[in-house]
């Protein structure tokens, strides 16, 4: 596929060192790519108006002011701002709205968002969970606003992408499929919350290779089939991992090159473009596994 990586240095200065969130993350996930075909494209800030119908005005409000008035601080217990932060969220969510704009285009088939903070926690009027403003949501309405009709989102992280899941619920143009580890942070995704257009696949602890290939190859596959969407948005959260330090979802590098494999697929199999945007991921080696990886699935398929 025709790939591009969507890249600015001030994803670097929201930082926090020793934070699990912190700025090498990024770093190590990249250090691969100069070996593949993909050109990196330098993103602007998001459009007011599409943040605007992600997130609530006066929580964007907030997210500035504290950012230019009271930085450092914290939003939550785990969601750190410096004063770089809402600059830093601002472009992540530029990153997609561009990202968007250039798979429409038909410049690129799959680009990936190489973005912190990351997104998928970040509810409508709040900050959680390491998140600002929620890249996913930022892609699936410039997709919208753009004449798309049907989106699909699929989260890979190990955590529940609640945000995401919230702020589409009612909004059946928009599909959200998540695997993610259950019981765990943030408490969300289970399969009471499911619909027409939600689907969540709660993991065990300890699941592994073998439900997350049963997830992919199998349920998300069928659901993807049936929505037919135009656009797949991926919230790639590299913290399903077996190396990660936070979760246990025990999946190893050849269950992740099967998930994102199976998404370029999907997609090049559809004739949709695809859209990655970075959530989690906190070991800094499969980090640097997992970007090579998904660079080269993006080229090769
Ligand atoms: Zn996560």
């Amino acid at each position: 596929m025709k790939a591009g990586i969507l890249y600015d240095e001030i994803f670097l200065k929201h930082d926090l060192p020793g934070h699990p969130e912190n700025a090498l993350r990024l770093k190590y996930f990249l250090r691969s790519m100069s070996e593949y075909p993909v050109k990196v494209v330098k993103p602007g800030p998001v459009s007011y108006d599409i943040l605007r119908a992600v997130h609530d005005e006066t929580y964007i409000e907030e997210v500035k002011i504290s950012c230019r008035e009271n930085a450092p601080g914290f939003f939550d217990p785990d969601t750190y701002y410096n004063a770089y932060t809402f600059d830093a969220a601002v472009m992540a969510a530029g990153a997609c709205e561009l990202g968007v704009e250039l798979l429409l285009s038909g410049e690129f088939e799959a680009v990936f968002c190489a973005v912190r903070p990351p997104g998928h926690h970040a509810e409508r009027n709040r900050a959680m969970g390491f998140c600002i403003f929620n890249n996913a949501a930022v892609a699936a309405v410039k997709a919208l606003n753009s004449g798309v009709r049907k989106v699909f989102i699929a989260d890979f992280d190990a955590h529940h992408g609640n945000g995401t899941q919230h702020i589409f619920e009612s909004d059946d143009r928009v599909f959200y499929f998540s695997t993610h580890q259950y019981p765990f942070y943030p408490g969300t995704g289970g399969i009471s919350e499911n619909s027409d257009h939600v689907l969540n696949i709660p993991l065990p602890e300890g699941s592994g290779d073998a439900e997350i290939k049963k997830a992919y190859g199998r349920t998300f596959k069928e659901a993807f089939e049936s929505f037919s969407p135009e656009i797949l948005i991926v919230s790639a959260g590299y913290d399903l991992h077996a190396d990660d330090p936070l979760t246990g979802l025990e999946v190893s590098d050849e269950g992740v090159r099967f998930v994102v494999s199976t998404l370029v697929r999907s997609a090049k199999e559809a004739g949709i473009p695809i859209l990655f945007t970075l959530e989690g991921g906190y070991n800094l080696y499969a980090l640097e596994r997992c970007g090579r990886i998904t660079f080269e699935e993006m080229v090769k398929n």
